[in-house]
């Protein structure tokens, strides 16, 4: 046997941590009213359907689970067949081969593959078949709902909305969550650290920082004066009644209450991960989700456990100099093995040269629906069994190594960071 082979054997038997989910947050959540095409084009290959020159709107027919299976799937076929080598391509064609039992999705195959789609949403046992079964993983990260079924998910918890109001309404509704009406940014600062501590409480895992989506990854530090002024703008009085449209908030309050948030988390020892790198979608700007930009937040909150999500996509090097550079920072290659399989690869090959093996964690499927992961975890175990077995083919080390660096990646390192049993 070669090593590749050897190394896939012993990581297809390793039962694994997923660092990052967005799945409905129990099997009885699944949207109902849809099938194959309405919930695999939810996201990701429909991007690379766009990009291939399908127009947004016919994406839309495409995915209305309404119209005639085959007129839909007739719509979609030229940009399907452009994009199906992609790594978000290939995943779909791995799930429909190994959880359907069809070969290849065509205008042939398709009604199969939904009528077997539809009869496994019926069974009611598609998450245990999926995760556990298929794709043997332990427990996954949920973004983010801490009520999530805790036979597949630890949750993350997101604050965002403390750090970027939009409306009044949200500090009314944050006053009645936590007991006190909220007139001052002390008080706003007051009540994120109440529902911060409830979420831990109930046994949130980590933190999640989303706002590369929309803003730089940049928090400079303002004075709480500044903060201030920004803050007061919700009560200045064409926004005081909590009916009216919502405002801009300063970049000074959106960048006082990160550094309030991570002053929370630095005292507690946290782990927060961080959207860095390509955002989902058609259209946005990747130079705002650039990882170091998070360089100043890296130095100044030295017991915050960074776990920096999508290997910095397209960033990959200057993220290896972070992860090697600082003891807080880790790299997450959540989504990473289908945005690209072989930047994945390559990323990993080289990371393994400068950054210490315990700093990595190799999954996260990062999928809106269930299908989708099995075809991500079978693409990242070949994956980091290649990129281990250039490495020892290259002599950087033996086998021995080898399979215990897979161990470290796949299972210890994610359960670490995230407080996950082994047993
Ligand atoms: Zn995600």
């Amino acid at each position: 046997m070669n090593a590749y082979d050897e190394l896939l054997e012993y990581i297809a038997g390793l039962e694994i941590v997923d660092t990052h989910e967005h799945l409905p947050h129990r099997e009885s959540a699944r949207p109902h009213n849809t099938d194959v095409l309405a919930e695999w084009l939810r996201h990701y290959f429909s991007c690379d359907l766009v990009s291939a020159g399908l127009r947004e709107a016919d994406l839309e027919r495409v995915r209305d689970p309404h119209g005639d299976l085959l007129d839909r799937w007739l719509l979609a076929e030229p940009f399907w067949q452009a994009a199906q080598s992609t790594g978000y391509g290939r995943s779909l064609a791995i799930a429909a081969r190994d959880l359907y039992g069809i070969d290849r999705i065509d205008a042939d195959t398709i009604a199969e593959l939904n009528r077997r789609f539809v009869a496994a949403r019926e069974q009611g046992n598609h998450y245990r078949f999926v995760l556990k079964e298929k794709s043997r993983i332990r427990v996954s990260v949920l973004d983010s709902n801490l009520d999530a079924d805790r036979e597949f998910f630890v949750s993350a918890i997101r604050f965002d909305h403390y750090i970027c109001p939009t409306h009044r309404r949200e500090l009314v509704a944050a006053g009645q969550r936590v007991g006190f009406p909220i007139h001052s940014l002390a008080d706003w600062k007051q009540a994120l650290e109440v529902e911060l501590d409830r979420a831990f409480e109930r046994g949130a895992a980590t933190l999640k920082c989303g706002l590369a989506y929309q803003r730089s990854l940049r928090f400079d530090k303002p004075t709480t004066a500044e903060a201030e002024t920004a803050f007061h703008e919700f009560f200045a009085d064409p926004h005081a009644p909590a009916w009216r449209g919502s405002i801009k908030v300063g970049k000074a309050l959106q960048d006082h209450m990160m550094h309030h948030l991570l002053t929370l988390a630095d005292r507690r020892g946290l782990t927060f991960q961080f959207h860095t790198g390509l955002q989902e979608g058609n259209g946005n700007v990747i130079y705002d989700a650039n990882p170091v930009l998070l360089t100043n937040l890296f130095l100044e909150y030295g017991d915050v456990k960074f776990d920096v999500f999508h290997m910095g996509y397209p960033y990959m090097q200057e993220l290896s100099n972070l992860a090697k550079n600082f003891r807080n920072v880790f790299i997450d290659m959540c989504w990473g093995h289908i945005i690209s399989p072989t930047a994945a690869r390559r990323a990993l090959v080289e990371w393994l040269d400068a950054v210490p093996a315990n700093k990595i964690s190799a999954f996260g499927g990062d999928y809106c629906f269930v299908d989708g992961v099995y075809g991500h975890q079978y693409l990242a175990r070949r994956n980091v069994a290649a990129a281990l077995a250039e490495k020892v083919a290259d002599g950087s080390f033996d086998l021995g190594r080898a399979k215990e660096i897979a161990r470290l990646l796949f299972v210890d390192n994610p359960a670490r960071l995230f407080g996950v049993e082994l047993g």
